[in-house]
């Protein structure tokens, strides 16, 4: 059963409690609902900088969207004391992060300072993010004894392995290259979820960092967005390797296939073929395994899918003021110059 990504019901949290410190003298605190007209104000109350942070509700292993708006430099910040990188993002600036699956349910804290400007002090705005229980399911897993007790060749093949991976991931921050939210690499049933915590043999454990799609082998697996092809690679474990690189701090994986279709360095659009379905690797049986990485967490797919990367301006534009209309969002605004 196709699992269809479903429209992004946006449970975005609009942080307006926005502490603005000095500029609260001089403004009233940026709430949408109630923002009087000041004649001597020359910005529209929706440009005044605000924060929007997707999912609402979240659970460790979530990627964590931090989007701030009505800014004229780029800001710096902490989600639950890990530091936000921001990227310029729809004249604005976006930062993608995460939650580590080993996080205690509770509230997390996060908090934004974008620089000052044109004489304008500093603006702090802050969000919490309500993180609920995971209720990850163990499951027992039978696989080739080489890969729980790995040789001294093997134990090699896997350092190297894990080199690769590093070198991978190293790509420098750049802001986003796609133009639209992710969709699924296959049109497949999910045969096990993110997170599920696994005994291999009854002996070894680990977590599963990715999300497994059902599949033939032979059958065609897509990038689930644009972005830049960084490793095309046999792996021990992961087998036949494809990872794209999609700006922004993000990447995802597909393992286990039987044949790759694209080449390293290569720019993948969604929807393209980046190789077929395979069981290559440490697997039961054919599948894809997706992974996703952000800001050196892997985190879970199917969130991945729920956020929204385009959100609507928090209000209409005030006609009064078209030219802070939200610009086109083609090309990832290069810079956060003033107007
Ligand atoms: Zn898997």
């Amino acid at each position: 059963m196709y699992e269809r990504p479903m429209s992004a019901p946006r449970l975005v949290l609009v942080a307006l409690l926005a502490t603005c410190i000095e500029a609260a003298a001089a403004q009233p605190a940026p709430v949408a609902e109630k923002a009087p007209a000041e004649p001597t104000l020359p910005s529209a109350p929706e440009t005044r900088p605000h924060l929007i942070l997707q999912p609402g509700t979240a659970k460790p292993g979530d990627p964590v969207l931090v989007t701030v708006r009505g800014l004229t430099g780029l800001p710096t910040g902490t989600l639950g004391g890990r530091a936000l990188r921001f990227v310029p993002w729809q004249g604005g600036a976006m930062a993608i992060s995460g939650l580590s699956v080993d996080l205690a349910p509770g509230r997390v804290d996060v908090k934004v300072t974008v620089p000052a400007s044109r004489g304008a002090a500093p603006v702090e705005l802050t969000g919490t993010l309500e993180v609920i229980p995971p209720g990850y399911p163990e499951r027992e897993l039978r696989v080739a004894s080489k890969y729980v007790d790995p040789s001294k060749e093997l134990k090699a093949r896997m350092e190297a392995d894990r080199r690769a991976f590093a070198i991978a991931f190293a790509q420098p921050l750049q802001a986003p290259f796609f133009g639209q939210n992710f969709a699924w690499p296959r049109p497949a049933t999910i045969t096990a979820p993110f997170g599920d915590r696994r005994s291999f043999n009854g002996k070894l454990q680990s977590q599963h960092f990715g999300t497994d799609l059902d599949g033939a082998t032979g059958e065609p697996i897509l990038a689930a967005n644009d972005g830049v092809v960084v490793m095309t690679r046999e792996n021990q474990a992961a087998g036949n390797t494809v990872i794209i690189h999609h700006g922004g701090g993000l990447f995802t994986t597909y393992f286990h296939m039987s044949r790759i279709l694209v080449k390293n360095g290569a720019k993948v659009k969604q929807g393209d073929r980046l190789g077929l379905v395979g069981k290559t690797g440490r697997v039961t049986g054919p599948h894809l395994h997706w992974g996703v990485k952000v800001d050196d967490l892997w985190v879970d797919g199917q969130s991945l899918l729920k956020l929204d990367f385009f959100p609507a301006p928090l209000a209409a534009p005030s006609p009064a003021s078209p030219s802070l209309a939200a610009p086109s969002l083609a090309h990832g605004s290069p810079e956060l110059g003033n107007p």
